[in-house]
This record gives C-alpha cells, structure tokens and sequence, in this order.
C-alpha cells in the first residue's frame, strides 16, 4: 500500500499556527482496535495549555471576522479541496486509529468535506433582517454576528467529519475554533489542521488540542473567553458539559445519545427495509449515534424480515479495516465489547433467542460478531441503553400505535426509521414519532444539507444546513433613532 503524505501524520497540538509538545512532555497512546498495539501518541495538554489555546483564538478573532464573507468562503472551499485532494491518506489515517474499513473511512472524508464546502457557499449567505417599525422616526435593524470562540468536542466514531461538522459553520460565520477530538482518534483531526494551514487559514483561527479531557473540558466550560461549546458525544458527559457551561451562560449545542427504533409495517417491501436495516445497524460495526437500536417488526412479516436479515447479517465480513472486502471492522475499545456482551446476555437471560452472531470474535483485537436477536422485550437492557454495536434486537407489534408507542418510550429522540407504502400510515407516523430525524423508507439519511439533530434527551441545535450556522450566530438589534 502507498504510504501516507507524511506531514498528515502530525503528533503535536496545533496552537495559533504552532506544532507544540506539551509543556511537560507528557503524551497519550493511540491504539489500533483491529490489533490492540500502539500506533502512536499525541501530547497530554493540560488546563494551562487549552487557556493558551482559548487566548490566541481569541487574539486572533478580530481580523477573522473583519474578513469579508467571500474571503473567508474562499479559505474553507481551499481547505475543501486539500481534503478531497488527501481524502485516501486521510482515510488511511482514520482507518489505522478508528478500525472502520477503508471504504467507510472514505466515505466519511467525503462526508467531513461536503461540510466545508457547504458553508463556504453558506458563508456568504448570513443575512439580517430590516423590521417595519411601530413607532415615527426609528427604523428596526438586526445584524448577524459571529458569537466568539468556540469550543469543539468530538467523538472517536466520526473522526474527522464530526469536526469539519462544527468547523466550518463557525469559521463560516466569523469564529475561531478550538477543537478537542477523542482521545482514541486525534490523527484525523491533527492532520485538518495541517491542511487547514495549508489553505492558508490564518494562524489561531483552526486549534486542535490533545489531552485528558476532563481536564480540557473544564477549561472550556469555564473560561469566559469560550462563548460556544459544540460537543457531540454522550448523554452523561453532555448533561456535565451543559451544567458546567451555566456558570458563564455559554451557547450550547449538544448533539448526544440515540436509541433509534426501525420499524417494519406490513405493507413494507421487505427487501428495501434490509436494505436500510442493514445500513443504519452495521455502518460503523453499530458504532453512529443514528444506529438503529431496536426493531419493531409487525407480527404478519416478522418471521420473513427475520430471514431475510439474518441471511443478509451473515454474509458481512469482520476483520481489520484494512482487509479486502471486510465490511465489519472492531469496536473501539475493549470496554465497548464488554458492553455489547452484557447486553446480549442480559436478552439471553431474558427470553431472547440468538439467530446468528452472539460472542466476541477471540483473534486479537476488539471485534463482535454481526448478532441478531429474535423475541426481544422491553425489560431488556438492550431496549433502553445505547448498544454502539453491532447487535440488532427484533421485537414485533400488532397494530401502528403500539408501534408508535413502543418508539417513543425512550428519553431520547435522535434518529428514527421506519418502513411503509401506505401515504396515510407515513404522514401518521412521521408525525408522532418524537425525534428531531425521521428516514421513511431508508436507512440512512445525513447530509450536509440537513438539519442534523435530536429533541429530549439526545440533544440541542442543528448541525448541517442552513440552519447549522445560527448556532455560530448572535443576533444584534439595532434601533436607528432620531430621523
Ligand atoms: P464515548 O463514551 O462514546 O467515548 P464520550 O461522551 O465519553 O463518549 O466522549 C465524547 C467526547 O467527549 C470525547 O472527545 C471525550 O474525550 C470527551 N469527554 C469525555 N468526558 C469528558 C468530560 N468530562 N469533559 C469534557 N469532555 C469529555
């Protein structure tokens, strides 16, 4: 295999346009899931360093957003066509932190870059507004802004498109950034910053910073510089982050945990809902956030759904991401084996059947196998709590509110799926389902230009679209007096 451009592979932080070590020199490991051994390690920042980072973005601030909108467009579509020109190193290095197989490692470079051109286009279209006035002699104005730093944290399942996701609609609007990635994969971040630098976006505007992340964290939530935090990761440390944030009443947006249903009516063509099922359960060996989680088949097609979805579950393949032909590479850690497992003995224990998969695969590394369960029940673990594997729990209903019901009988509202040709039944559905996403005869549904984004407990604010860039955004009122 060609080796990857060297200079991608960066193992400094990325500080107002300087490669740094960490002042004490300590660093992090990064593991390759698919062998568990080393690949490298960044520098372990700590408080000191991230309030460094936060200061010269903010130095930097005042001529970033002088720039004219076209200017600032121009930047981020070069650093647009750097990515695509690098998209296979760029994948090669996600593949090597993140395990998932090249392919999908390509596709999500891709993914990551329709971002940034995306609000380079979006850049130069924030308009304000002119109000008619109640009053003689004044006229209402309302300018956008951009609102200030802007902290970023993502997560290890979406190296390098959950930061782009955040980036370019805050450089977009007029922001810096400073972006923490997940500890498992920096590489995919760091080597963005190289190529933001080399687009010639201007030192302190783009700052990737690696280290423990609590420690990071509290920094972010707590320095009055930071105006923004954007973080996409889990409930738990979503809810810290939010509390945390109150203090100096920073904008939030929080993009968390699903727990999507996939539902399955009677009148569905069967084919084209494996299709979906298999595209939203196994992208990613389970590991997205828009992963369906539990499956509401209709009593009349479950046996048949059934057959058709093991049989296809049986034909992927598991192995390092690397490999031909592989569509199923590891989870991320060991700890994410541990959790798929309790939960398949939990069903187990509790009356759930295995129709393939099941056991973690013994050979090194941290794979599960691609697991259906049949006869699921509420009571199960698995019917509450995120799987973030590849494990696709079948539970059958009768009629649509009992579908409905069982749908929304979860805290959280992130992605939703399901599968008719009935007009009727789909606008019903679309419309009771309490989730932010809905896929209506597909299984898969990003797109930079969609609102991407969850209600209740899966989140705050959109990312992607139009409507991605407000939340970089203030509004001003001007009140023009005296005429
Ligand atoms: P997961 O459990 O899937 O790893 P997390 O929510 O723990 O999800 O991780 C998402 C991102 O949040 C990662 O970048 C991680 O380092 C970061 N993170 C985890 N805990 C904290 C915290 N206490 N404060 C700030 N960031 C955190």
């Amino acid at each position: 295999m060609k080796p990857v451009r060297r200079e991608l592979l960066r193992s400094h932080c990325f500080i107002d346009g300087q490669w740094i070590e960490a002042k004490n020199g300590k660093r992090m490991t990064v593991i390759d899931p698919a062998s568990g051994a080393v690949v490298g390690s960044v520098p372990a920042l700590g408080r000191e360093e991230t309030a460094s980072a936060i200061t010269a973005a903010h130095r930097a601030w005042p001529a970033w957003k002088s720039l004219t909108a076209k200017d600032r467009s121009r930047l981020l579509r070069r650093w647009y066509e750097l990515v695509i020109l690098h998209q296979h190193d760029l994948a090669r290095i996600m593949t090597m932190e993140q395990g998932k197989p090249l392919a999908e490692a390509e596709e999500e470079i891709l993914y990551g870059a329709n971002y940034l051109e995306w609000y380079a286009e979006e850049a130069k279209r924030v308009y304000g507004d002119t109000i008619p006035m109640a009053q003689q002699g004044k006229r209402i104005i309302v300018l956008k802004e951009p609102v200030g730093v802007c902290g970023a944290i993502t997560p290890w399942n979406f190296p390098s498109s959950m930061v782009t996701r955040k980036a370019a609609p805050a450089l977009a609007a007029g922001c810096p950034v400073v972006v923490k990635p997940a500890g498992q994969t920096p590489f995919s971040a760091l080597a963005l910053a190289f190529l933001a630098e080399e687009a010639g976006i201007p030192a302190g505007i783009f700052n990737v910073i690696t280290g423990p992340a609590q420690e990071i964290g509290a920094e972010m939530t707590a320095n009055p510089l930071v105006r923004k935090l954007s973080f996409t990761g889990s409930t738990a440390v979503g809810k810290l982050l939010m509390r945390d944030c109150a203090a100096s009443v920073k904008k939030i947006s929080l993009e968390l945990g699903g727990h999507a249903p996939f539902i399955v009516f009677d009148d569905a063509d069967l084919d084209e809902a494996v299709r979906g099922a298999m595209a939203s359960k196994y992208r990613n060996s389970g590991q997205t956030c828009v992963c369906a989680n539990r499956f509401f088949i209709q009593e009349k097609v479950y046996e048949e759904f059934a057959a058709k979805l093991v049989a296809a579950v049986q034909r992927l393949r598991v192995g390092s991401g690397f490999e031909k032909d592989v569509q199923q590479g590891p989870l991320i850690d060991l700890q994410a084996v541990t959790k798929v497992e309790e939960q398949v003995q939990d069903a187990l224990a509790k009356g759930a059947r295995i129709a393939c998969g099941g056991e973690r695969v013994k050979s090194g590394g941290f794979f599960f196998e691609p697991t259906v369960l049949l006869d699921a029940t509420p009571d199960m673990l698995i019917a509450r709590e995120e799987t973030f594997g590849p494990v696709a729990p079948l539970f059958v209903f009768t009629d649509d509110r009992c579908a409905v019901e069982l749908a929304n009988r979860t805290p959280y509202g992130l992605a939703a799926y399901f599968y008719s040709r009935d007009i009727g039944r789909i606008w019903r559905t679309a419309e009771a389902l309490e989730y932010g996403m809905v896929g209506v005869n597909t299984g898969r549904m990003s797109s930079e230009a969609a609102p991407f984004g969850g209600v209740k407990e899966s989140g705050i604010g959109r990312e992607g679209s139009k409507y991605g860039i407000e939340e970089y955004l203030e509004l001003k009122y001007l009140c023009l007096g005296g005429l």
